[in-house]
C-alpha cells in the first residue's frame, strides 16, 4: 500500500481518527468489547503501513485493555484500488499485533465478505494469519444475521451497509461475484479497468435481459390504468340515461367532468415520464455550467460591455464557489462536499453510477440511477419520485382523488335513482363502486401523507428509514432537520425545484437542530414558529 504517501505522518494519523475507521464501542451478546472496522472508510492510498501500526498500537490496542474483545469487520463496498491495503500489508499488520491482544481476540464478524474474499481466506487464510484466527471468523452475509450475535443498539452500522443488503435482494448473484458489486459505470473511461476488473469478475450486470420484463410490466400497468378509467366512464354513460339527458341540457357539467378525466390522464403520463432529478444529470449540469461560467468571466474581464450577460452566471457561480480551491476536484465534488460540510460523514460515491451523492440522494435499483431527494419508486407510474417530479406527483394525487370523488358521486346518484331496475346492471355498478371506494380511501390517505411530507420537508424514504440513515441518526424523532418552516417548505416545493442549486439541502448545523428541538412555548404558538 501507499508507497505514494502524499501527506505527512501526523496528517495520516489525524485522517484515521477523523474517518473513524476503527471504533471501539458496545459489546456483543457474550459481553465482549466490539472493535468496529469499516473497510470502506480506510484510505489505503493515503496511509502507510507504519502509520497504521503506530496508530493501532497507540490509539486502539490500549483502549481494548486486557479484556476479551471481538472485531466487527465491514467489508461492504471495499474497492481494491481505494480501500484495500494489499495482502502483504495485511500480513505485516497482523504480525505487528502484540501476542496478548491476539489472545484476547475471540471472534471476527466478517460482514458482506462476498465469495471472492471467502475463497481467498479459505485458501490462504490459515497460511497468512494462523489457524487460530481463521477459526474465529464468522461470515455474516446479511446485516440481519449480525443481530444473532450483537444487539442492534450496541453498534452503529452505516446506511450504505444496509443499502448493500437491499442490493443483494435485487441482485443475488452479487453474493457469488457473478455480478459486479461496484463500478457499474456510465461515465468512467474504460482504461481504468485493468487490475480492478479481475477483482470483480464482470463490469456490470451479466444479464441485461433481466431489465426488460420490468419495462414491459410498467407498460402493462399504464395500459391497465387507461383501461380502468375508460371502463368507469363508459359504463356510467351506458347505463345512466339520466346523465345522458343531463349532458344534453347542461353540457358544461359533463364537459367539466371529462376535462378532469383528461387532465388526470395527462398528469399521470407527464409524471411517469418526468425526470425525478437524476444525480448524474445534475452533476453534468453543474460541471458544464461552471465551465461556461469560467469562460464567461474570462471574457467579461476582457470586455466590460458584456456586464449584463455575465451577471446572472456570476451569482450562481458564487454560490458554489464557496470552497473552490485550485485542486483537481470537479465543481460537483466541491458542491457536494459543501453540503456535507457540517458533518464528519464523508461524501459518498454511488458504486453503480459513480456519482458523488449529495445528502438525501439514493440509488434506485428499478431505475438504476441515483435520484436527488429520493422519495420512492412508484410501480404504478413506472418512475421514481424525487426532487424533480414530487410536486407533479402531488398534483396527480389531488386530481385522481377529485376524479374518484366525482365518479363515486355519479355512481351513487345513479344507484339511488335506478336500484332494482335491472339487477345485473346494479351488481356491476355496486362492484365498481366498492373498488372505487377502496381506491378513494387509499388515494386520500396517500395525498394527506404526501402533504404532511411537503409541509415538513421530508421524503417517504427518510420517514420510513429514519433510524438507518446516517444524517438522521441521533436527531430527535419530532425534529425535521430540513424543514425551513411550513410556508418556506411549500414555496420551495412548488417553485424552487427546477434549479439544482436551490433544491439541494445542506446538512443542518448542530445549532439549527438544537433550536428545532427546543420545546414549544405559548409565545412560539402565537408567533407561529412552525411557519
Ligand atoms: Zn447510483
Ligand atoms: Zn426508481
Amino acid at each position: 500500500m501507499s508507497c505514494n504517501a502524499i501527506i505527512s505522518e501526523l496528517e495520516q494519523e489525524k485522517l484515521l481518527e477523523k474517518l473513524q475507521v476503527f471504533k471501539i464501542k458496545g459489546k456483543d451478546k457474550r459481553g465482549r468489547k466490539i472493535l468496529r472496522i469499516i473497510g470502506k472508510f480506510f484510505p489505503a492510498r493515503l496511509v502507510s503501513v507504519d502509520v497504521l501500526n503506530k496508530y493501532l498500537e497507540e490509539k486502539v490496542f490500549p483502549k481494548l485493555g486486557k479484556r476479551k474483545f471481538c472485531v466487527l469487520y465491514v467489508h461492504t463496498g471495499v474497492n481494491r484500488s481505494e480501500n484495500f491495503p494489499g495482502i502483504s500489508a495485511l500480513r505485516s499488520i497482523y504480525d505487528a499485533i502484540p501476542a496478548n491482544v491476539k489472545e484476547n481476540l475471540e471472534a471476527v464478524y466478517f460482514i458482506h465478505s462476498g465469495l471472492q474474499a471467502r475463497l481467498f481466506l479459505a485458501t490462504f487464510g490459515r497460511f497468512l494469519f494462523s489457524a487460530g484466527l481463521y477459526g474465529k471468523l464468522r461470515y455474516i452475509s446479511r446485516v440481519d444475521y449480525l443481530w444473532e450475535h450483537v444487539k442492534r443498539k450496541e453498534v452503529e452500522i452505516p446506511e450504505f451497509v444496509f443499502d448493500h443488503d437491499d442490493d443483494l435482494e435485487y441482485r443475488p448473484m452479487m453474493d457469488y461475484g457473478l455480478e459486479s458489486d461496484h463500478a457499474r459505470v456510465y461515465a468512467r473511461p474504460p482504461t481504468f479497468d485493468s487490475p480492478i476488473s479481475t477483482y470483480s469478475m464482470s463490469n456490470g450486470s451479466m444479464f441485461p435481459i433481466f431489465s426488460l420484463p420490468r419495462r414491459r410490466s410498467s407498460l402493462w400497468l399504464k395500459l391497465a390504468f387507461v383501461t380502468i378509467h375508460i371502463v368507469y366512464i363508459a359504463i356510467l354513460f351506458l347505463f345512466d340515461g339520466d346523465l345522458v339527458e343531463k349532458t344534453k341540457k347542461e353540457p358544461w357539467y359533463t364537459a367539466l367532468y371529462l376535462l378532469l378525466c383528461a387532465v388526470t390522464l395527462i398528469q399521470y403520463f407527464a409524471t411517469s415520464i418526468a425526470s425525478p432529478g437524476y444525480a448524474l444529470n445534475a452533476m453534468r449540469a453543474v460541471n458544464e455550467r461552471n465551465a461556461v461560467y469560467r469562460k464567461t468571466s474570462e471574457t467579461s474581464s476582457q470586455s466590460a460591455s458584456s456586464r449584463n450577460g455575465s451577471f446572472i452566471v456570476t451569482v450562481e457561480g458564487n454560490q458554489i464557489g464557496r470552497s473552490v480551491s485550485g485542486s483537481n476536484a470537479t465543481d460537483w465534488s466541491k458542491l457536494v462536499a459543501d453540503l456535507y460540510s457540517v458533518s464528519p460523514i464523508r461524501t459518498w460515491t454511488c458504486t453503480y453510477c459513480n456519482v458523488e451523492q449529495p445528502p438525501r440522494t439514493k440509488h434506485c435499483h428499478d431505475c438504476d440511477k441515483c435520484v436527488l431527494q429520493f422519495d420512492h419508486h412508484c410501480v404504478w407510474l413506472g418512475n421514481c419520485i424525487g426532487q424533480g417530479n414530487h410536486c407533479r406527483f402531488w398534483w396527480y394525487l389531488c386530481e385522481e382523488t377529485a376524479l374518484c370523488l366525482w365518479t363515486g358521486f355519479l355512481y351513487v346518484s345513479y344507484l339511488k335513482a335506478h336500484i332494482t331496475w335491472v339487477w345485473w346492471q346494479d351488481v356491476i355498478m355496486i362492484l365498481l363502486l366498492i373498488f372505487l371506494a377502496i381506491s378513494l380511501i387509499f388515494l386520500l390517505l396517500l395525498m394527506l401523507f404526501h402533504s404532511y411530507l411537503i409541509l415538513t420537508n421530508q421524503t417517504t424514504y427518510e420517514l420510513v428509514r429514519r433510524r438507518r440513515i446516517n444524517y438522521l441518526r441521533g436527531i430527535p424523532e419530532r425534529v425535521h432537520p430540513f424543514s425551513k418552516g411550513v410556508c418556506r417548505n411549500v414555496y420551495n416545493f412548488c417553485c424552487l425545484r427546477s434549479s439544482v442549486y436551490n433544491s439541494l439541502d445542506p446538512l443542518p448545523l448542530p445549532e439549527e437542530i438544537e433550536e428545532k428541538s427546543r420545546p414549544y412555548t405559548c409565545l412560539d404558538v402565537v408567533t407561529g414558529r412552525c411557519c
